[in-house]
């Protein structure tokens, strides 16, 4: 008896079918990268995009202009960064979303240099939790300390910082968030940028402090937040 893993029938059906896959992946994968830079939370090539799809990680390349991607320009690695698909260098930043992928239960991540996030993460060590969407995010976002772009050691410092969190600030850098998809990885990012500058424009006001919120808020939002929306009936 044939089995069916040996058919070349079947094995080439399957090989189509991640092949489309694959190619679904990248094409969302390059929207998200897109929507990104057109809504300013990066500019030119800096930020990064990423989705796992099984056991390989669809990635941005290196130094290129999202607008400049093509679908045969699709770039994927295994969880061990080795280059799976595709001829174009991965980001620099391979190191943090391996990281990300091996330590955390993300499926898709987005680093962006945002502007509010990136002015924030100069000026505390956490970003203070003025606003109940801080709760989607796991609580007050921690800021990484400082590491060179690209290295090993600021990937360890992201992971210190997303400890039950679902982003974090690079100091003197930029944010990471990751996500269940890459749209939950974005609009995590889009929340942080805009909560960043929530309390950077609270802050700037002379003579007030602004009113944070305490762990007990933050819990009962955390709750409330998961029924939120169509979810929950
Ligand atoms: P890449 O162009 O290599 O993705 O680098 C951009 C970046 O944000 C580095 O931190
Ligand atoms: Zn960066």
């Amino acid at each position: 008896m044939t089995q069916s893993g040996a058919d070349p029938t079947v094995q080439s059906t399957e090989q189509a079918g991640g092949a489309a896959e694959l190619a679904r992946a990248w094409a969302h994968l390059v929207a998200t990268a897109r929507r990104a830079a057109d809504t300013g939370l990066v500019v030119g090539t800096s930020g990064n995009v990423s989705v796992r799809v099984g056991e390989l990680i669809l990635i941005t390349p290196s130094g290129v202009p999202y607008d400049r991607l093509a679908p045969e320009d699709l770039v994927a690695v295994d969880l061990e960064g080795r280059q799976v698909h595709g001829k174009l260098k991965p980001t620099s930043e391979l190191p943090l979303h391996l990281a990300a992928y091996r330590a955390t239960p993300a499926r898709a991540v987005v680093h962006t240099h945002a502007l509010h996030a990136t002015a924030v993460s100069t000026l505390v060590p956490e970003l203070p939790p003025i606003h109940y969407m801080a709760a989607d995010l796991g609580g007050p976002v921690r800021v990484a300390p400082y590491a060179l772009y690209g290295t090993p050691e600021l990937a360890e410092h992201m992971l210190a910082a997303l400890r039950d969190r679902t982003a974090c600030l690079l100091q003197n850098h930029g944010a990471v968030t990751y996500g269940d998809t890459l749209d939950q990885a974005y609009d995590r990012t889009a929340q942080l940028e805009w909560m960043s500058r929530l309390w950077l424009t609270a802050h700037a006001v002379p003579g007030h402090t602004p009113s944070l919120l305490g762990p007990a808020d933050l819990a009962a939002a955390g709750r409330q937040l998961k029924g939120y929306g169509q979810g929950g009936r």
